[in-house]
């Protein structure tokens, strides 16, 4: 049974966090975390300040760490790798690095050791860390977001932080559509053993998301057994009908957990349908790439720092005199350059 646990948390204050999500995981069937080893998956996009909202809140993280503990975890492993970040990569920005220092738990590397993993759904290989291997199972720690390509992203998507690097906006090349990135996500997610998910909903973001959008106080803890219920949960709350989401949609037509309906969800606090943000800042829905507009670049924002460049996944983006140049006929609209740039220099109309 996909049991999704709902409860307001209105800061980060770590004892009103620990405190709602221990209620939350008493009440959403968490598997038995005694003599486990596992893989605690937050978002980290790109490392940022907690405040700007891109990234997992290390509260969260803190309260989790010290309830798998006190639940008698044998290890917990922390790990998550951003498109563009060097194989040294820690996390320091968005305190999560600094989390596992205090809280004595091991920052895991995706970049040292990968495994070609075949992917169901699309029938290929992809690179994920070799982590995966050691581990009893993960818990995807997402962050309520929209997400300007996928609409929203959620304890699903979050899982794509398995594959490393740059390696992860090269799969929009193979899966330029919509519906074909949703295939890959599910397929990958069908082999990264979650078994519990956590969304830190307390402050989100609306608008121009995953990177760019603006923060948004939602007021909410969330946790489940399911990761898909999790994910219709949240695109309730954000107004949407859920099968507009093209990963919720693909999930369900494959049956990737034991969500088959949307109605068949037990909410054992707070109901979804109950905490609609009517006025939530959307993306809107369109269907095939050619559809989808092209970033536009703004040059007197442009700091050139050349992210935008180094993660296209399509080489359709290049410097002249100054100012990013963009290829349409090149660009596979994935918005990977949108989601990095620092300096909210890119528009997707
Ligand atoms: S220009 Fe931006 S949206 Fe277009 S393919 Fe490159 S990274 Fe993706
Ligand atoms: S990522 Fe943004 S700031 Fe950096 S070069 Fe590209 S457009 Fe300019």
């Amino acid at each position: 049974m996909s049991i999704v646990s709902i409860e307001r948390c209105e800061d980060y204050e770590i004892e009103n966090v620990y405190k709602v999500l221990k209620d939350i995981i008493e009440n959403s069937d968490m598997p038995k975390v005694k003599n486990k080893t596992i893989l605690l998956k937050p978002n980290i996009l790109s490392d940022s300040k907690p405040e700007a909202c891109i990234t997992t809140h290390p509260a969260v993280l803190t309260a989790l760490i010290r309830l798998l503990k006190e639940m008698d975890a044998k290890k917990i492993l922390v790990g998550d790798s951003p498109g563009l970040h060097s194989p040294k990569f820690k996390p320091k920005k968005s305190k999560i690095y600094q989390v596992c220092k205090d809280e004595d738990v091991e920052w895991v590397n995706f970049h040292k050791k990968t495994k070609k993993k075949k992917i169901p759904f699309i029938d290929r290989k992809i690179a994920v860390t070799k982590t995966l291997d050691e581990v009893d199972f993960c818990i995807s720690v997402a962050k309520f977001k929209t997400h300007e390509l996928m609409t929203t992203t959620g304890a699903i998507k979050n899982m794509f932080g398995l594959v490393p690097g740059l390696n992860k906006s090269k799969q929009h090349v193979h899966n330029p559509t919509k519906k074909g990135f949703a295939k890959m996500i599910c397929g990958l997610f069908s082999v990264s053993k979650t078994e519990f998910a956590i969304m830190d909903a307390i402050v989100g973001m609306e608008g121009a998301g995953p990177g760019n959008g603006d923060p948004k106080k939602v007021g909410l803890l969330m946790a489940s057994n399911d990761a898909l219920a999790l994910d219709i949960s949240q695109a309730i709350i954000m107004g949407h009908n859920p099968l507009d989401i093209p990963i919720i949609k693909y999930a369900i037509k494959k049956r990737l957990t034991e969500t088959t309906k949307i109605d068949e969800i037990t909410y054992s606090k707070l109901n979804a349908n109950d905490l609609i943000i009517k006025d939530y800042k959307r993306i809107g829905k369109d269907t095939v790439p050619t559809q989808r507009p092209a970033p536009t670049f703004i040059a007197d924002r442009c700091i050139r720092c050349k992210k935008c460049i180094k993660i296209c996944p399509a080489n359709a983006l290049t410097l002249q005199k100054k100012k990013i140049v963009i290829d349409e006929e090149k660009c596979v609209r994935c918005y990977c350059c949108h989601e990095v740039c620092p300096a909210k220099a890119i528009k997707i109309k």
